[in-house]
């Protein structure tokens, strides 16, 4: 645990945390939207701090990242917890730890179930791998922006040691937050849930942070789009059409989209995404962005 980046204290011993845009006030003794933020006695602590829930050396192309050093690993990383709510996640067991573990303090999950690995441990360990060809840190699994101060912190020292730093994310942060990470990040793939602003109600955030993110995050790095395709939820020809143009507009058209398969998973049994949607959000696509690909099929 450490006392987080980008809160104020407030009356009565109130927080406000102003890492994402969930901009959460929370009461003494209760956590943020995110479940892993907690108010302690007036201040607020990221309780994720050096814990991790999962970590493997995965193939770059896994995040996916495909334009960013091609055929190499990465040592990747995950905790708990999440700023969005997404009904059909994947990732579900430690991105919503509130549902995984109902009525379980986060202190005592964070105990029982995640492993203590410092930022040194992290880099000792992503350098261990380099014969295996790993070029750095994946920071993944779940939203790494909550996980802000640690991944700052190994984010450095990756970099002292002449490797990468990759962030697979939702891109929904706060802009202070991002500019002040993004000299140390090197490539991001950044899940666009859907191009429309209600649909994100539905998850419980907005559109416009995460492509405001995406935007400032292609004047720093590399990065490629996600977009996991849903029946009935995202995948109206407009939809697609929206995020293909905003792609070719602001990101340019040689950004990389990555148009992924739904599974049923959490909250939803909807059947899997029909190749012929994943067929036509690519027509549509590559009309004008160069590189389309499709995921999980
Ligand atoms: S990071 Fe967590 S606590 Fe902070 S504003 Fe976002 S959801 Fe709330």
């Amino acid at each position: 645990m450490k006392e987080a980046m980008f809160y104020e204290k407030r009356k009565n011993g109130k927080v406000k945390c102003r890492l994402c845009p969930q901009l959460c006030l929370i009461e003494p003794g209760d956590t943020g939207y995110c479940f892993i933020r907690k108010n302690i006695d007036g201040a607020l602590y990221a309780i994720e701090y050096g814990r991790v829930s999962s970590s493997y050396l995965d193939p770059i192309e896994k995040k996916p990242l495909y334009h960013f050093h091609p055929g190499s690993t990465i040592f990747s990383i995950g905790g708990l917890g999440c700023n969005l709510r997404c009904p059909w996640c994947q990732n579900w067991n430690i991105a919503q730890p509130r549902d995984s573990f109902p009525g379980i303090d986060i202190e005592d999950v964070t105990r029982q179930f995640t492993g203590r690995m410092m930022p040194n441990k992290v880099v000792d360990l992503a350098k261990k791998y380099i014969p295996n060809r790993c070029i750095g840190v994946a920071y993944t699994y779940n939203e790494p922006f909550t996980w802000y101060e640690y991944v700052k912190e190994i984010a450095v020292l990756i970099k002292e040691a002449g490797m990468y730093n990759v962030m697979v994310t939702n891109g929904y942060v706060m802009e202070e937050p991002l500019r002040e990470i993004l000299p140390l990040i090197d490539a991001m793939n950044i899940d666009i849930k859907g191009f429309r602003e209600s649909f994100y109600h539905e998850l419980g955030g907005h559109l416009r942070p995460a492509v405001k993110a995406a935007e400032l995050s292609k004047e720093y790095c590399h990065i490629e789009i996600t977009n996991l395709v849903i029946p009935g939820l995202n995948d109206s020809e407009e939809d697609l059409e929206k995020l293909v143009d905003w792609v070719a507009k602001a990101l340019g058209k040689d950004t990389p989209v990555h148009f992924t398969r739904y599974f049923p998973s959490y909250r939803m049994a909807t059947e899997p995404t029909p190749l012929e949607t994943l067929r036509l959000a690519e027509r549509i696509a590559k009309e004008k962005l160069d590189f389309v690909y499709l995921g999980n099929v």
